[in-house]
């Protein structure tokens, strides 16, 4: 049996806080891992300033509400859908991603969780585990999945390397150089052609 496991920003999605950040004008949301390696000091930044700016998660959906998938996205995963079992592997928040999963058509979603308090203001975040991606396959093979996996970047490589298959799609060049064993692909024609590639079985386009 196998699994298909992807990523959810950047593969199907834009980037969550980017795109948040350039919506609600708010630019010190925009920082990331790449600008504060320290996850938990990243996060509470971007807690207090939803706080500082008085946005509750009523008012965050808003926002998220018109961000779309990227182009193609929806069609991919249908097409990925109808070939195999697909888990989305994510490091956002399901409270984030709910309007953009809907557009998706709510496939499966393994990712972390906000704590929001009954008025709507978000108070804190908590993680599923430490390197959810990786212990997902792991996991998925314990149940005699064979995994597919995708991902566009550096907190996808574990995940990658776990995986029976590994393929980085839309990945920045630095991240390709840095793992040249994974095979790279930038548009949803050669990812389907990859996962086509990837797979034990005789699939089509
Ligand atoms: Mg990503």
């Amino acid at each position: 049996m196998e699994l298909a496991c992807l990523d959810l920003e950047g593969v199907l999605i834009p980037e969550i806080w980017i795109d948040f950040a350039e919506r609600t004008g708010i630019d010190a949301l925009r920082a990331t891992t790449r600008d504060i390696p320290d996850y938990d000091v990243l996060m509470k930044q971007r807690l207090r300033l939803l706080d500082e700016n008085g946005l509750k998660i009523q008012d965050i959906h808003k926002v998220i509400d018109d961000m779309s998938p990227l182009p193609g996205a929806s069609e991919f995963l249908d097409w990925l859908r109808e070939r195999f079992q697909v888990i989305i592997l994510s490091d956002t928040f399901y409270e984030f991603s709910a309007p953009l999963m809907r557009q998706l058509g709510w496939p499966t979603l393994f990712c972390h969780k906000l704590e929001v308090d009954s008025a709507g203001r978000v108070v804190d975040y908590k993680l599923r585990q430490k390197n959810p991606k990786q212990k997902s396959v792991e996991a998925f093979q314990s149940l005699n999945y064979r995994v597919i996996a995708a991902g566009d970047s550096y907190n996808d490589t574990t995940m990658l390397g776990a995986a029976e298959e590994g393929i980085l799609f839309h990945a920045p060049k630095n991240v390709i150089e840095e793992f040249p064993q994974f095979k790279t692909v930038d548009t949803f024609a050669d990812l389907k052609q990859a996962f086509i590639d990837a797979s034990v079985r005789e699939l089509t386009v």
